[in-house]
């Protein structure tokens, strides 16, 4: 059994505690993602033409076009994601984009839908805040 060196260990503690800490202070402090992270969707309703080319390509089934508002959108299911973005390469009026947003753990499976409600409600906020 190798022997611990007592001399080296103390001298190996001691240069540790005037070290800057690998550990980040997460949630404290935010983390910076890396460029070209993909996080959650995010969609634009006026740009979606409900061509359904963002259902047909995805690889998870993650995508199911509801109608809202009499036009066919988009209705993602996280929890099948795998973020891979084909919907957003796919889509002809780049209505889907990725976002930074990572921090999506939750016990409530319903938390893990992304309704086309949610950004025609935040639309219609913006616009209204225009006026
Ligand atoms: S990121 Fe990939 S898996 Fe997720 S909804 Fe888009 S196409 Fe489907
Ligand atoms: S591919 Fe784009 S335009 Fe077509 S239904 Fe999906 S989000 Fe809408």
């Amino acid at each position: 059994m190798a022997k611990i060196r007592l001399p080296t260990m103390i001298k190996d503690v001691g240069s540790c505690i005037f070290k800057k800490p690998f550990t980040r202070e997460y949630p404290a402090v935010k983390v910076q993602v890396p460029e070209g992270y993909r996080g959650r969707h995010t969609f634009d309703p006026e740009k979606c033409i409900s061509c359904g080319l963002c259902e047909r390509d995805c690889p998870a089934k993650a995508i199911e076009l509801v109608e809202v508002s009499g036009k066919r959108m988009p209705k993602f299911y996280l929890d099948r994601c795998i973020f891979c973005y084909q919907c957003a390469e796919s889509c002809p009026r780049d209505a889907i984009k990725l976002s930074t947003t990572f921090e999506m753990s939750t016990t409530e499976k319903k938390e893990l839908l992304i309704l086309p409600e949610e950004f025609i409600s935040k639309q219609k906020v913006t616009t209204d805040e225009g006026k």
